[in-house]
């Protein structure tokens, strides 16, 4: 995984104090105050040559709601990325237009884009964007997922959070995302932190035993065990070791005996 040293994050967008107040929160906070990340949120608003300031109108062809033109996008585009290039950006910035019709966002693509430097994202907003701002600022289409939200900067927020988390010195402790939930195409294990019992709930003995190997055999085992019964979709690309596998067709066999 190619990972850039820190990131820059622009957001086009309507609702500027959205995105700025959610990402100056907790962890990207404090990512954005010691310089791992920064985050720009730039008002599509500001560059509209509309005399009252509109920035949307309605659809050609009939139909409900709003839709965003065209100028105001590509020109705050355009002056976004005259900015980048004098602040020596090698290259262009990829564009990424938040819309539930895209490709869906998932950790394996997070992993991708955080070898980027410079990242541009474009939040839509009541019926969408004129499809020919789409065109001309050569976006990649992105969802967070199969429903349909009022507007980008939520999904814009989704992804910065995610991508942030593998910039360098914005988790307390750098592998901790190394062993993470997806990282490795398995659901995490199960985590107890103090007290040992609660309401009669004890924690795992093993956990407990200070013995190193028999501790991460037990969290695979459990990893393996939460995603075969939560998540078997992601089983197939799972990294797993000719043990694990063995495992793994341990629990399909006995699953099968259960079953009959
Ligand atoms: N009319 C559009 C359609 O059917 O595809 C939906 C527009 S939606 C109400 C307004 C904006 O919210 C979109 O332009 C997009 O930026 C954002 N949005 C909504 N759902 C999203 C999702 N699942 N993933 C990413 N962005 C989303």
């Amino acid at each position: 995984m190619l990972i850039c040293k820190y990131m820059n994050f622009y957001v086009m967008t309507l609702f500027p104090e959205m995105i700025l107040q959610g990402m100056s929160q907790s962890i990207t906070g404090r990512a954005m105050a010691k310089g791992a990340i920064s985050v720009e949120a730039v008002n599509i608003r500001d560059y509209t040559n509309e005399r009252h300031g509109h920035v949307d109108d309605a659809p050609y062809g009939g139909g409900a709601g709003m839709v965003m033109q065209a100028q105001p996008i590509c020109d705050c585009y355009e002056a976004l990325l005259e900015r980048i290039r004098r602040q020596g950006a090698e290259k262009k910035p990829r564009v990424i237009y938040l819309t539930p019709q895209g490709r869906v966002f998932d950790q394996s693509y997070a992993e991708e884009l955080a070898g980027e430097e410079n990242l541009i994202f474009l939040c839509g907003h009541y019926e969408g964007v004129d499809e020919r701002a789409l065109t001309l600022l050569e976006t990649e289409n992105v969802s967070i997922g199969d429903y349909v939200l009022t507007g980008g900067e939520l999904p814009a927020m989704v992804m910065m959070d995610c991508i942030s988390r593998l910039v360098p010195g914005v988790l307390g402790k750098e592998e901790s995302a190394d062993i993470e939930t997806f990282h490795d195409g398995l659901l995490e294990y199960p985590q107890y932190t103090r007290p040992e019992v609660y309401r009669d709930l004890r924690v795992p003995e093993i956990l407990l035993s200070g013995h190193h190997g028999n501790v991460e055999k037990w969290r695979r085992e459990q990893s393996i065990e939460r995603t075969l019964r939560f998540r078997p979709d992601l089983l197939p690309k799972a990294r797993l070791t000719e043990k694990e596998q063995a495992y793994l067709r341990g629990l399909l066999a006995e699953q099968e005996l259960g079953g009959n």
